[in-house]
Order: C-alpha cells, then structure tokens, then sequence
C-alpha cells in the first residue's frame, strides 16, 4: 500500500481523543507485517516492536492516533445534540460543518446548526458564536426519537470530510494531525532493513488532550531516544509573515529545535540534521513552537530521553481539513529511516 492510501484509511476513520478504537484497529492491522511482535498497552496505545541486537539501544517512535472533535453534552428536548469540545477548537470553524456521530448503534450524519443570520440582530452578527450556542441537528423529531436512533451522552462526534488528492503531490483530508504522522511511521517501518536497534512504533492516545498515552508508553518503553512523527504549521499563505509560520510545505520535513515542552537534545539534533545532510534530504528547522508533542513527554520520562520530533508541514491543522504535500511525507520516511540506521554511531 502506498503511503497515500495508508493516510486515506487513517483520515476517514473516526479517532475523537479517548475513542481512538477505529484508529487503533487499523494501526495494528497497518504494522503488524513489519513488527516482530504487536501490543495494546492499558491506556490503548499500538505498541509495534522490530527487535534489535541484544543490548542495542532502544529507540521509540511516536505518531498519535487521536484527533480533535466533539463529544455529545446533552440532548435537547427537541432532540439537538450540545456538545463539548475535544482538543483545540476554534469555534469560529464550527458552524455549517457536516459531521458523524458514532452511536453504539453506528454512525449518525448531521449538521451543527445555529440561529439562522437572517433573525440575528445586527449587534449579533458581528459575534462569534461560541460553541456552547451551537447543536448538532441529526433530524431527530425530539429527545425520545434521538435516544432510539443511539444517540448517549458522551458519544464521539467527528468532522465528516473524505480524503481527496487535489494535486500532483497535494492532499486534503480531516485529521491529518496526527494521521500523516502515523502513515509516515507505518511507512518507515516497511523500509527499514533488520536494524541492530529495537524499534518500538507507537501509535499514542490522548495526545490532544495532554499528551497522556505517550507519557505511560514511553514509561512502559523505557527508550533510550525518543522521536515524535507529527504535523507542524505550514505558512506560505496570504496574511501570514514569514516570522509567524517560516516552514513551508514541498521544502522537507520539519526539525523541532525548541517549542513550548520540548528543548529538543543538542545530540538529538546533530543526529537527525547529519543524517539528512548526508543523505540529501531536504528539512527545515524551527523553534519557538506555541504548541508541543508527545516528544516532551517522552524527554521527560524516568531519568530523562533524548527526544526530537520529525514534524510534516500542513496548513490548516485543527480545522475539519487540513492540506499537505505528499513529497515532505516521503522525505519524513526517508529521515526516519536513515536517522535510525545511524542511532550506533551516535547513541
Ligand atoms: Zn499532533
């Protein structure tokens, strides 16, 4: 499977943070031909592990497999869902948009609806709805029928967007944070040759919400170096300066030197830069990231991990769709691969 069908699969599941169920299955699927053995830890973490040499350091990849959505809050007499919001969401992207409710009776379509502008007063219009004034309409008569259709409190809601190829190396499709990061490492695996390292490929929960399933991944692990596989704000868009957002899509994989949990390990750095250098890998590097990834945590686990994050550029992130090339996907595989082949000589 190319890695362009490996990211379909993973983006048009459902994988609200805590509810990453559909994700995992797929995950295990997906790795399970390049792992010698495969794992689900207690807090639902894929654990895939390709073993190396006896003693040989240990090295942990992590991609996480949950996304950003909604949970149903309450149901409404006339049978609108409320809900709350997973991971961060900017309400300003909610309103109008198609989404999925998955009740244990399956999915449910529906729309989140608001107070139509035409009946807004003007002072109104001017507002951002906030999400506590928006609902899902699933065409439900009322509470009773939307009981009878599934619907429970605390449901997962998902974006409903199908990947799409809209270029020549360009894809659009939900979720892509962090399922690029997930192909990517799927996709690694596959090309890695028998290794002297142990590999363990983690496919994380509840990054979105905290960075839970890497911190007991990486404690159960207990690695010798850690390195993140996920998406990083691309610019190169009208209205943003190149100060805001520098990285680009189509110049290479982006190299984390610092962001708001992570100082990424100077011999971390080293490593992955040379190993791109001599292979001829294009990357870029940044620093001064608002946001961070299951990479601080990993650093931070036990005594300490030296830890960096192999970041896809992707604009849009935390909106229903987000946009990436497939080039800068590759050249991730292609550093994830060389970088661990040159873990002996430097760790
Ligand atoms: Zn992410």
């Amino acid at each position: 499977m190319t890695i362009a069908k490996t990211l379909e699969k993973l983006s048009n599941a459902c994988g609200v943070a805590g509810r990453e169920d559909e994700v995992r299955g797929l995950m295990k699927k997906f790795l399970k031909p390049y792992v010698d053995e495969i794992k689900e830890d207690k807090l639902g973490n894929v654990i895939g592990i390709r073993k190396g040499k006896k003693n040989a350091p240990k090295v942990m990849l992590a991609a996480h497999m949950d996304e950003i959505g909604l949970l149903v809050k309450t149901i409404s007499k006339q049978g609108f869902l409320q809900f709350a919001k997973i991971g961060g969401i900017d309400d300003r992207i909610l309103l109008a948009q198609k989404v999925i409710v998955y009740t244990e009776k399956g999915p449910l379509h529906g729309i989140i609806g608001s107070k139509p502008p035409h009946i807004q007063k003007e002072e109104e219009r001017k507002k951002i709805i906030t999400y506590d004034r928006l609902f899902i309409d699933i065409g439900a008569e009322n509470q009773k029928e939307a009981r009878k259709m599934g619907v429970e409190i605390g449901d997962p809601v998902s974006f409903d967007i199908k990947f799409a190829k809209i270029g020549k190396d360009i894809v659009i499709g939900k979720a892509f944070d962090d399922r690029i990061g997930c192909a990517v490492m799927i996709e690694a695996m596959k090309q890695l040759k028998k290794d002297k390292c142990t590999v363990y490929a983690v496919g994380t929960v509840q990054e979105e919400v905290g960075l839970r399933g890497a911190t007991t991944a990486a404690f159960g692990i207990h690695p010798d170096i850690g390195i993140a596989l996920d998406v990083t704000v691309a610019g190169g868009i009208p209205g943003v300066k190149e100060v805001e957002a520098p990285i680009k899509i189509r110049k290479g994989p982006s190299l984390t030197v610092a962001d708001r949990g992570l100082m990424t390990h100077p011999k971390v750095l080293r490593w992955l830069k040379d190993a791109a250098e001599e292979h001829k890998i294009p990357y870029q590097l940044e620093t001064d990231l608002p946001g961070t990834t299951d990479a601080a945590r990993i650093s931070l686990t036990r005594e300490g991990v030296p830890s960096g994050v192999i970041s896809i550029p992707t604009r849009y992130i935390h909106s229903p769709t987000a946009l990436l090339s497939l080039k800068d996907a590759q050249n991730a595989v292609k550093l994830t691969v060389t970088a661990i082949q040159k873990i002996p000589k430097y760790f």
